[in-house]
């Protein structure tokens, strides 16, 4: 027989995937004998038969819950409805992964019009009874009932403004009596029914909402956008209540065990005095941090600081706990590994290693690749003129500019029309997700550092700012005032997450530089790969960028970048247009010492280290003016100047523009097929690579040139193109009296260079996959028109489970650059084989890449920290013989 429900002692943390991430984590710290209060879980197991039976649930669930709810009464000594002495419990939701606010919970279940009179006896705190029943109805009545809390929220204020009360707290006993009976009013005008007074009808109702929520549209965006998969159903916590709103006493909070942002070593987290619940994260009033909790409850403090501790030495990570005191009696309701930034993931992990909590391996797999970018991004320039509007909390570091927007539905509109939004909200809910992800950053202007804004923007590495209550949003005006100062919808401002300062306008930016922690977690990275990581730059700068990030080298040198040079372009179009042999030559005579000095750059920025030149390989009329553009222009002249000059000019560049017209570039007269065509070309670039490198052996700098000829389809095209290199090394060396260590390799980016790659190795010192039109090629897409046009659906409705340009496709694509690497190395073992393009700096790619026996990845200067790391843990992972997953 299956067993769905499980008392929270006979579970432990590692059956997560059976108890959701919350259930097995209070299961674990109950065996470990922290303050938990009692309960069970109905496994995700359950969750899935319901959906098997049709939204039912099913008897053998149904019958298991009742029998652990009795042994949770024997427990407790109370009876879920018993007028005297009532059991109270939770619902919770908690699936596999957590997902922050994306389900409801329902708290003070059992309560009705006998069970609140008993705890207001019971506790002798008839306010307390009564505050707890409507927070109850309210609740449940969003949640399982589906009434829009709005119609509630309306009555209580109605009710504060009659009575000349300014907050909650001010009702007393009778006024909340009052409000119980226009809220039970208002279920009955939505829902025709009285509301549900059988605690057990409550209790599965609930358990039925919690199972559907699974579904909600926001639950489903938010595993997309995570990719979890839809399968794994959510377990529901059943759990007897605690109370935070006993008095001034009691209370309830959230708390991080190191600094979630910046991964300082202290505790982290706020609290509210006599509140219960989502109070806190809710953001309605603004919490207190957790240090005053010291000298408010000293002896809570400590036990709670000591609870910390123990925590994250049984997990070995930074926990995020929610607490609540009753009457000055701690109670833990949750731990879960903290989300951080990746300054603070680097720092945690670090400072772990020196704890001795960690190894160094360990760490390394503790950060992941992807949050690095979060780092490798640019932040506001600590010279520029700051106008400061207002200062709020730094939620999640890093800074964004953009023009203002008050509501999710605009920002995703404009965020996909490309325009760069700051979403501003009195505060977020999981609601407006699909706005935060099209946001730069999120401004609030309530809610603390564990508010839903907050959180969500720290996990998507966005800036945030929150509870910055100097600023009143409207909403409805689309605007915001601070004083007198108004900023309307689209003004733009600048937001700096890491100092909480807003600013109006655009604010200088710096390029980023590697913390000390960063690098020594690199160092370490560095000592356990076994792969090479090298970097994709055309100009010295770039260069200089990949050697600083700790490139090994330059992967792929794309040298049209030097062509599309504005200065450049007009030669280039000379020499494109040339009539004959010589104005051909004369035009690259004069290209010539450009690239040299191009090369003489990149070569120095690299000191010694190697480097892969691309000879050209866009076809020739991308260099050339838009036929229609053109053919406009020309028309206009015959109209207007028939006779002139420019027309002539303009003339025979359209015929020549109509000359190189094709059907299809991508798979036209380009790579090294444009070399074969137009030989000059190539030998003129040949010949700028290796007079750089005389020039720069002369100076005293070492220089390892590998030429790259691109799109190679047939061998024999590799060899003349490597005959042609040869050729000119040759007359190079010969003129200038030097040597010159080269090497010349080909790039495997066509399906047939893959499946010849035997006879392909025989001319090639190296071969560089070019995955990105290796893709492009295999699955018969060109990517701009793929990605405009059916790549978004395709992945939306799962017949592809990833962008394949993004994320290397290893069953095709992938198989061809094993038989590549394969075939390759029969005739010449001692091949170098590398990727360039997107993928190398993709984790899951790199692992790949590293399984696949590649020598080298090659990516953006800008993700070389990332694939340092990634390419350690993919050999921390073999050495484990784990697999890589995307959680
Ligand atoms: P989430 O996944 O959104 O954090 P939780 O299930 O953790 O949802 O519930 C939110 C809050 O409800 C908790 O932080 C806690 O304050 C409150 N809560 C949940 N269960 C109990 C309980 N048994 N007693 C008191 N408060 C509870
Ligand atoms: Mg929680
Ligand atoms: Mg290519």
């Amino acid at each position: 027989m299956e067993k769905y429900v499980y008392l929270f002692h006979e579970g432990n943390g590692d059956m997560k995937e059976l108890l959701g991430g919350k259930g097995a984590n209070l299961a674990e710290m109950t065996r470990i004998g922290l303050p938990v209060p009692n309960g069970f879980t109905i496994t995700t197991q359950a969750c899935n038969a319901y959906y098997e039976s049709n939204k039912n649930i099913p008897t053998l669930v149904e019958k298991q819950t009742l029998e652990a709810l009795s042994r949770l009464e024997e427990k407790m000594n109370k009876k879920l409805g018993d007028p005297k002495n009532p059991l109270l419990v939770s619902v919770r939701s908690g699936s596999v992964f957590s997902m922050p606010g994306m389900m409801d919970t329902i708290l003070n279940l059992g309560m009705n019009d006998e069970t609140v009179a008993g705890m207001a006896i019971l506790t002798n705190n008839a306010r307390f009874a009564y505050d707890s029943y409507r927070r109850f109805i309210q609740m449940f009545s969003d949640v399982v009932l589906e009434i829009d809390s709005y119609y509630f929220e309306q009555l209580l204020e109605e009710t504060r403004e009659q009575k000349g009360y300014s907050s909650d707290p001010e009702l007393t006993s009778e006024d909340w009596q009052e409000v119980i009976k226009g809220y039970k009013e208002i279920v009955k005008k939505h829902t025709r029914k009285d509301f549900p007074q059988d605690p057990k009808e409550q209790l599965f109702l609930a358990i039925k909402a919690v199972f559907n929520s699974w579904n909600n549209q926001r639950a489903i965006v938010y595993r997309r956008l995570n990719k979890i998969p839809d399968h794994l159903g959510t377990a529901v916590n059943i759990q007897s209540m605690v109370f935070g709103n006993m008095g001034n006493d009691s209370g309830t909070g959230v708390a991080f065990t190191r600094n979630p942002s910046t991964g300082e070593p202290i505790l982290y987290g706020e609290y509210l005095i006599n509140a219960q619940g989502e109070d806190v994260v809710a953001g309605i009033r603004t919490p207190q941090p957790i240090a005053t909790l010291k000298d408010e409850m000293p002896g809570v403090y400590q036990q709670f600081a000591e609870t910390c501790h123990c925590l994250e030495q049984h997990y070995e990570e930074m926990q995020d706990i929610e607490f609540t005191v009753e009457r000055g009696k701690l109670f833990i309701l949750q731990t879960r590994n903290g989300k951080r930034t990746a300054q603070a993931a680097i720092r945690i992990a670090v400072d772990m290693v020196k704890e001795g909590i960690l190894d160094r391996k360990t760490a390394i797999l503790r950060v992941d690749p992807d949050q690095l970018n979060q780092l490798l991004h640019r932040r506001i320039d600590d010279r520029a003129e700051r106008k400061v509007l207002a200062k709020g909390l730094p939620a999640s570091p890093g800074a964004a500019t953009g023009m203002v927007v008050f509501d999710a539905d605009e920002a995703e509109q404009l965020g996909n029309e490309g325009k760069r939004v700051i979403l501003a909200r009195p505060e977020t809910t999981p609601d407006d997700i699909h706005g935060i992800v099209a946001s730069q950053g999120i401004l609030t202007s309530r809610g603390g550092m564990t508010s839903h804004a907050a959180v969500v923007a720290r996990g998507m590495g966005k800036a945030c700012i929150c509870g910055c209550e100097a600023l009143k949003i409207d909403v409805r005006a689309k605007q915001f005032k601070v004083g007198e100062m108004v900023v309307n919808y689209g003004d733009v401002i600048t937001i700096d997450g890491s100092s909480g300062e807003i600013l109006l306008g655009e604010i200088t930016m710096i390029d980023p530089e590697l913390s000390p922690e960063f690098q020594l977690l690199l160092a370490w990275a560095d000592q356990e790969r076994k792969i090479e990581v090298r970097a994709n730059a055309d100009n010295p700068v770039d260069a200089k960028k990949a050697f600083e990030f700790g490139a090994g080298g330059i992967g792929l040198c794309r040298t049209e970048h030097m062509f599309m040079d504005l200065t450049r372009l007009p030669i280039v179009q000379k020499m494109i247009i040339a009539e004959n042999h010589d104005e051909r030559m004369e035009a690259l005579e004069q290209l010539l010492p450009m690239q040299q000095g191009d090369f003489e750059g990149i070569f120095e920025a690299m000191q010694g280290n190697p480097v892969t030149i691309r000879l050209l390989d866009p076809p020739l009329h991308e260099f050339l003016p838009d036929k229609e553009n053109l053919l406009v222009e020309v028309t206009k002249l015959q109209i207007l100047d028939p006779q002139s000059e420019e027309l002539k000019k303009k003339e025979k560049l359209l015929k020549k523009v109509r000359q190189l017209d094709e059907f299809n570039p991508m798979l036209g007269l380009r790579g090294c097929r444009l070399g074969m065509v137009h030989p000059e070309i190539y030998e003129m670039q040949a010949k700028a690579i290796f007079n750089a490198a005389v020039r720069l052996a002369e100076k005293g700098i070492e220089v390892k040139p590998e030429i790259m000829i691109p799109l190679v389809g047939h061998v024999n095209e590799l060899k003349q193109m490597r005959q042609l290199v040869m050729e000119v090394a040759n007359q190079v060396q010969i003129s200038t009296g030097k040597t010159i260590h080269y090497t010349v390799g080909t790039m495997i980016e066509i399906p047939r260079a893959a499946l010849t790659a035997d006879q392909i190795a025989e001319e090639a010192d190296f071969f560089s996959f070019g995955t990105n039109d290796l893709t492009q090629t295999t699955f018969g897409y060109s990517r701009d028109d793929a990605e405009g046009k059916f790549l978004q659906a395709y992945i939306e409705t799962k017949v592809l489970p990833d962008n394949p340009f993004a994320v290397l496709d290893q069953e095709g694509v992938g198989k061809l650059v094993e038989t590549g690497i394969k075939l390759g190395r029969i005739t010449n073992p001692s091949l170098k084989t590398g990727i360039c393009g997107e993928h190398g700096g993709e984790k899951s790619s790199i692992d790949f890449c590293y399984r696949t026996g590649l020598d080298y990845v090659s990516c953006s200067p800008y993700r070389v920290p990332l694939a340092r790391l990634a390419a350690a843990q993919a050999t921390i992972r073999h050495e484990k013989n784990e697999v890589f997953t995307t959680a």
